[in-house]
C-alpha cells in the first residue's frame, strides 16, 4: 500500500470515528431503539422463500462429491512436500505420465506408500487427537461462562437458541493442563510434531466419520433443512441447521474450540521441538506461535459474538463445516509452521530474515489481527444489542473500537438493521481483507522457496471471495432495496478506494 493509501485510509477512518461521535448526538441510541419495541418484526415470507429454495453452489454433486474426495488427498499430498521434500511439490515427469505402470508405481511410491508407512493410524496418535476432542467436549459441559443468545432462526419460529459461552474458560484451562502435563513429563507437547502423520490421519476419518453419522442421524430422526434431495450435495452441505446434544451446540464447538487450539498446539509443539532441538526459538518459529494463540484467544475471548456470524445462524452442519473443523483448518493451516520445523531440520540451521523484513511481517499480522477483531467485534456487538443480548465482558484483550457506542446504521424494512458505522462504514467486508493480511504474513514468514505456506492464503481468499458473493446474494434477496440503499452508502468491499 503506498504512502497516499495509507494517508486517505487513515483520514477516512478518522473521519470515521468523527461521524460515530456525532451520530451519537442525531440519533436515538440502540438503548432507545429498545425502549421502542426493539427488532420484533421479521419479514417472514422472504425468510420463508430464503429457507425453502436451494440454490446449488459449489458445482452442485458432482463438484461437492469432488471435494470430499480432493481436499484430504491434498491434505496427505502437503503434508508428503512438507515432510519429505523440503516444502517443494513434487509431481510426477512426462515420462511417467505417459505410462500408466509407471505412473502407478509413482502413485504407490511417493504418496499411498508414505502415507501407509508415516502416517498410519496409531494408539498414540489417536490418543492424542481423540484425547483432545474427548477433553473439549468435557470442558463445554462443565466450565462456567456466560449464556446468551443466538440471532432469532426463522426456521424455528424466530426461536432465539441459548449458547453456553465458556470458551475462554475453557481455553484457559486447557493451557494449565497442558504445562502440567509437558512438564511432569506425562505428555511431552514436542510429541504432536513427532505424531504429525498418524494424528492426520485420525483427524482426517473422524472427519468423514462425524459427517457420516450426523447426516444419517439428522435425516432418520432429526430435523433436515433446506434439503435438495441430491445425496452427495446434502451430505457436504448438511443435513441440521442446529445440531445439538443436550446444552451442547455441536456447530458452534467445533468451529471454536476444535480447529483453532489444535492449530495453536502445532505451533506450540514446534517451538518446543525447535528449543529442544537449539536450545533456542527463532523469530520466525515464534510468530506462528503468536499469530495462532492470537486467533484461538480471539475466538476464545469474543466467543458470545459468534451466534451472530453467518456459518451459525445459517451454513448447515455437513462435511463443509464438520471436516474443514475437525480436519482441515487445523492440519491445512499449519503448513507454516511445519515448514518452517522441516526446513531447520534438513538445513541444520533454522530459517531466519533480515529483521526490518521480521518486523515489516509481524507488523502486518498485528494490524490486520487489529482491524479483524476490532471489526468483528463492531458488527457483532451491535447485532446483539439489538437482540437485547449484549453482555460486556471483560475478557483479554479488549481493544480500543471494538465496541460503537450509537452507532449509525440503516433499517431495513426486512426488520433488521445494517450497521454503517466504524469499519463497516469504511468497506463492507474490511474483516475479511484483514484476516486475509494476517494469512498473508503467515505466508511470509517462510520467506519464498516454497508455495506451500502460501496455499493457505491463496485458498482462503478464494474461499471468503466465493462467500462474499453467497452472502451479498443472499443479502440482496432478502434486503431488496435497503440492501441497494446500504450498497450505496458504503460502495466499497474489501479495499477502500480500490475494490
Ligand atoms: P460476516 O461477519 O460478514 O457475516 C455476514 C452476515 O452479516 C450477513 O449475511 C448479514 O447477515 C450480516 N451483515 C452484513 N453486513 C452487515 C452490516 N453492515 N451490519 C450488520 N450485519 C451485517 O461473515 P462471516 O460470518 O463469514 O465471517 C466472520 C469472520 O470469520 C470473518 O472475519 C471471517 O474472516 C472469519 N472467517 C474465517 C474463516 C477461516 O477459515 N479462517 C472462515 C470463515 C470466516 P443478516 O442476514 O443477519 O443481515
Amino acid at each position: 500500500m503506498s504512502a497516499l493509501d495509507t494517508s486517505s485510509l487513515s483520514a477516512t477512518i478518522m473521519q470515521q470515528q468523527h461521524q460515530d461521535k456525532s451520530n451519537a448526538k442525531r440519533n436515538g441510541s440502540i438503548a432507545s431503539h429498545l425502549a421502542n419495541g426493539g427488532q420484533k418484526q421479521y419479514n417472514k415470507a422472504v425468510d420463508d422463500k430464503i429457507d425453502s429454495s436451494v440454490h446449488m453452489e459449489f458445482g452442485g454433486p458432482v463438484g461437492t462429491l469432488a471435494m470430499m474426495i480432493f481436499f484430504p488427498v491434498l491434505m496427505f499430498y502437503f503434508w508428503i512436500c512438507l515432510e519429505f521434500h523440503n516444502g517443494h511439490m513434487i509431481y510426477p515427469s512426462l515420462e511417467t505420465v505417459t505410462s500408466l505402470p509407471a505412473l502407478k508405481e509413482w502413485v504407490y511410491v511417493e504418496l499411498i506408500k508414505r502415507v501407509i508407512d508415516h502416517a498410519p493410524l496409531t494408539t498414540y496418535g489417536s490418543t492424542i487427537y481423540l484425547g483432545f476432542i474427548a477433553w473439549s467436549i468435557f470442558c463445554a459441559y462443565v466450565m462456567p461462562g456466560p449464556r446468551t443468545k443466538g440471532l432469532p432462526v426463522p426456521s424455528l419460529g424466530y426461536q432465539q437458541l441459548e449458547y453456553h459461552c465458556n470458551g475462554l474458560s475453557s481455553w484457559y484451562v486447557t493451557l494449565a493442563l497442558s504445562a502440567v502435563l509437558h512438564i511432569t513429563g506425562v505428555f511431552p507437547l514436542q510429541d504432536i510434531v513427532d505424531n504429525f502423520g498418524p494424528i492426520l490421519s485420525c483427524a482426517v476419518l473422524s472427519g468423514y466419520a462425524v459427517t457420516l453419522i450426523t447426516y444419517f442421524w439428522t435425516v432418520l430422526f432429526g430435523t433436515p433443512h433446506r434439503m435438495s434431495g441430491k445425496f452427495f450435495y446434502d451430505l457436504f452441505m448438511g443435513a441440521p441447521l442446529n445440531p445439538r446434544i443436550g446444552k451442547l451446540d455441536l456447530k458452534m464447538w467445533a468451529e471454536i474450540r476444535v480447529p483453532w487450539v489444535i492449530l495453536f498446539y502445532i505451533s506450540l509443539s514446534a517451538v518446543i521441538k525447535q528449543y529442544e532441538m537449539t536450545g533456542h526459538v527463532t523469530a520466525a518459529q515464534a510468530f506462528m506461535l503468536m499469530a495462532h494463540f492470537l486467533y484461538v484467544n480471539a475466538c476464545s475471548k469474543g466467543e458470545e459474538c459468534i451466534p451472530t456470524t453467518w456459518d451459525i445462524f445459517y451454513e448447515k452442519w455437513g462435511f463443509m463445516l464438520i471436516f474443514w473443523n475437525l480436519a482441515g483448518v487445523p492440519f491445512t493451516y499449519c503448513h507454516a509452521t511445519i515448514y518452517l520445523l522441516n526446513w531447520q531440520q534438513n538445513h541444520g540451521y533454522p530459517m531466519t530474515h533480515h529483521t526490518g523484513y521480521t518486523i515489516f511481517v509481524y507488523t502486518l499480522c498485528l494490524v490486520g489481527y487489529y482491524i479483524w477483531d476490532t471489526g468483528n467485534s463492531q458488527k457483532n456487538r451491535f447485532r446483539m444489542e439489538l437482540a437485547g443480548t449484549y453482555i460486556p465482558r471483560r475478557t483479554f484483550p479488549q481493544l480500543p473500537w471494538g465496541h460503537i457506542k450509537n452507532p449509525k446504521y440503516i433499517k431495513t424494512e426486512h426488520g433488521a438493521y445494517l450497521l454503517t458505522s466504524g469499519w463497516w462504514g469504511i468497506a463492507r467486508k474490511i474483516h475479511y481483507t484483514a484476516d486475509l493480511m494476517m494469512a498473508l504474513s503467515w505466508g511470509l514468514i517462510c520467506g519464498f522457496d516454497s508455495f506451500i505456506p502460501y496455499f493457505y492464503v491463496c485458498f482462503f481468499l478464494v474461499v471468503l471471495v466465493h462467500r462474499v458473493t453467497r452472502d451479498m446474494e443472499r443479502c440482496a434477496k432478502k434486503y431488496g432495496k435497503d440492501w441497494e440503499r446500504y450498497c450505496k452508502e458504503v460502495p466499497w468491499i474489501f479495499i477502500p478506494f480500490v475494490y
